[in-house]
């Protein structure tokens, strides 16, 4: 079975708004075990969307499409799409019911012109809307189908999978399963390097990517069932995870602070933040996770001199000597933190988020990272080489990623914590005052 995308709106070909229904239809038909073999978008106009369809019901058995079923004049799929499966349009009452309903809920009353999206192909399988106005629908033509969705994201993905789904799974072949290896302080090339013959197998397949400054490893099967699918995935996992083991923080987890949330809440940790150049991004980052409260103390923006000095301790001598992003800065703004917290932990961040070079000449990109428990003190350098004019959200997030990674380190080498007891509180066996310079 092999499907093809089709996205109707001229505000997408303009990009002003970002094709995340792409994104999303293509993910979840993979999933399915549905082959998507083409996206195309095709701006508010009939004869292109004519054409497209045409094109994408010669070579495809199924057409998905998204957009275009709103009350407007520019919006056209369903005629379009009607026309070309040569069906004609007719009233669907139990549509028209559910969008009266739909707008006495909300106590308004419902405008003329919705009434045209009750008007559907004939004989087509009719997916209702539960988030919105604008009924879906199915519809055969010569042994394709044609499956026509709504534009907005929240009711696209609510009709998807409450209707769209079940009409799907006779069509699929078995299931894709996947399975995502995130690892940190590794590059894309090197960590594909340590499982380069796993990268030919065939299935399941093992591909690697980079995003924001990681680098993730997606293994994919495709098989009869689930059960079978992670039958295949199991032994080469276990090979992937025994050769990136010292780079692995997750499998299937969503992100670093994600991790770091969960291992410090099993280890019964709790962390505060001092941050310059990321500016709140680590704290923002750490209480995105639902229950960071248990974990998170507290977060410092110290982005001027004069708050390093008079709230976190930073001697003036380092500042005037060594600027504000040095090794020692760091250091001293991490134990600033903890003093002032009382947390278990504090991490901290100064560097040059960019663009351009400091008053010494050093490119953007640079940062110092210091994590103290009151007892060591672990610093990291980080040079991201990324100097360019919008380089400043890009060397931001990887600096926060950065101090995310070293509280999961720190977190992950902590004792577990005795059953029954107080968690220990001895110093970790991270090799202390892990300078890299
Ligand atoms: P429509 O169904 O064409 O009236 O779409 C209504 C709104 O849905 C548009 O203005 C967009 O904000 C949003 N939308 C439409 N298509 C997409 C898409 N492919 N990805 C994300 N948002 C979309
Ligand atoms: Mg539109």
């Amino acid at each position: 079975m092999t499907a093809e995308l089709i996205f109707v709106g001229t505000e997408l070909l303009l990009g002003d708004i970002l094709n995340t229904n792409a994104q999303y239809l293509s993910r979840r038909l993979s999933a399915l075990g549905i082959s998507v073999l083409h996206q195309c978008v095709i701006g508010d106009n009939p004869e292109r969307l004519e054409e497209a369809l045409k094109t994408a019901l010669s070579r495809s058995d199924l057409v998905l499409t998204t957009g275009g079923l709103g009350p407007t004049k520019d919006d056209l799929t369903k005629e379009t799409a009607a026309a070309v499966c040569k069906k004609r349009l007719v009233r669907h009452e139990e549509s028209l019911d559910a969008m009266r309903a739909y707008f006495s809920d909300k106590g308004v009353a419902m405008p003329k012109s919705n009434e045209k999206q009750a008007d559907l192909p004939e004989g087509a399988l009719v997916f209702p809307n539960s988030n919105g106005t604008a009924p879906g629908c199915a519809m055969e033509t010569d042994g394709k189908w044609v499956l026509l969705l709504p534009g907005p994201p929240r009711e696209m993905k609510a009709m998807f999978e409450l209707a769209a789904v079940p009409f799907l799974r006779r069509f699929s072949d078995g299931v894709i399963v996947s399975h995502s290896v995130r690892t940190f302080g590794i590059g894309e090339s090197a960590m594909a390097e340590r499982v380069s013959d796993l990268l030919d197998l065939k299935n399941p397949t093992v591909a690697p990517y980079a995003k924001n400054g990681e680098a993730l490893l997606r293994v994919t099967a495709k098989a009869e069932n689930e059960a079978a699918a992670e039958a295949l995935i199991a032994p080469v996992l276990h090979e992937i995870k025994d050769r990136l083991c010292d780079v692995i923080y997750g499998v299937d987890v969503s992100s670093l602070e994600e991790a770091a949330v969960a291992l410090l809440k099993e280890k019964a940790l709790t962390v505060a933040t001092a941050e310059s150049a990321t500016a709140g991004l680590i704290a923002k980052r750490l209480t995105d996770i639902p229950g960071a409260s248990d974990v998170f103390h507290c977060g410092i923006v110290s982005y001027s001199n004069e708050i390093k000095m008079r709230l976190l301790g930073v001697a003036r001598e380092t500042l005037q000597t060594q600027t504000a992003v040095c090794a020692d800065t760091a250091e001293q703004m991490a134990f600033g933190a903890l003093r002032q917290s009382g947390a278990d932990l504090a991490v901290s961040v100064t560097g040059l988020a960019g663009p351009g070079k400091d008053e010494l000449g050093r490119d953007a990109g640079l940062a110092f990272l210091a994590l103290t428990d009151g007892v060591s003190v672990w610093t990291r350098k980080v040079q991201t080489g990324h100097t360019e004019d919008d380089c400043r959200d890009y060397n931001r997030t990887v600096f926060a990623s950065n101090a995310l990674h070293l509280i999961y380190q720190y977190a992950a080498a902590f004792p577990e914590k005795p059953a029954g007891g107080e968690p220990l509180k001895t110093p970790v066996s991270l090799c202390p005052k892990e300078r890299i310079e």
